[in-house]
């Protein structure tokens, strides 16, 4: 196929940007960030990361008449029940940022022994083709990734819960580890592997 296919990430998150252009590297794809892009905001109402990444990718991808790739994803911690899970990003509140969300989560895990600090971030990812051969079906792909949740911060790059999120694999936190290292066994890294196929088979790469 010649010609140029544009993808357009579904978020305005920068740092699941960064992550998701070092994922789609080397495709014959141009992709672009929602940056200049009138969208308007998507409602996560969804209670499954699958159902709000497929409602961000279909109306992201009807507003614009691109194909959009969405990323809905959260930390799910055991000590916690599974929380914050879907509500990751508004963990703290309607508006908390980063910050607010991981004093918040500290604070929650006061007491919890190392043991009983186990979590994972999940994500999955969803394309939308609503104006091309998808119509209302999007493609999905999950992937998760296991570590601890530690009692401060550590690492001052990623995003999120990054600097709490430690990595047994790769010995530090998601924070401490650039998104090269991020990116070798993220979830976002493992959704994406699963997606990959399916993407190229779509666009006929
Ligand atoms: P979403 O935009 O609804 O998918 O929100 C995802 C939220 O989960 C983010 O705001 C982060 O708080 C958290 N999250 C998801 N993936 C990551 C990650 O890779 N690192 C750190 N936090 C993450």
């Amino acid at each position: 196929m010649s010609e140029r296919i544009v993808l357009l990430f579904a978020t305005r998150n920068a740092g699941k940007v960064a992550e998701l252009v070092e994922l789609t590297r080397g495709l014959p794809i141009e992709v672009r960030s929602l940056e200049g892009y009138d969208v308007p905001e998507v409602e996560e109402d969804g209670d499954t990361f699958e159902s709000n990444a497929a409602k961000k990718a279909r109306e992201v991808s009807a507003a614009t008449g691109l194909p959009a790739l969405a990323d809905d994803s959260g930390l799910e911690v055991d000590a916690l029940d599974g929380a914050p899970g879907v509500y990751s990003a508004r963990y703290a509140g309607e508006d908390a940022d980063d910050e607010a969300n991981n004093e918040k989560l500290i604070e929650a895990l006061l007491g919890v022994v190392e043991a009983d600090r186990t979590a994972r971030f999940r994500s999955t990812l969803a394309l939308a083709d609503v104006g091309g051969a998808l119509g209302d079906d999007v493609i999905l792909a999950s992937g998760s990734c296991e570590g601890q949740i530690l009692t401060e911060r550590q690492g001052t790059g990623g995003f999120g819960y990054d600097p709490l999120f430690y990595s047994p694999e790769l010995g530090q936190t998601f924070a401490e580890a650039g998104v090269g290292s991020k990116n070798q066994l993220s979830h976002r890294a493992q959704a994406m592997k699963l997606l990959l196929p399916e993407l190229k088979h779509y666009f006929h790469l």
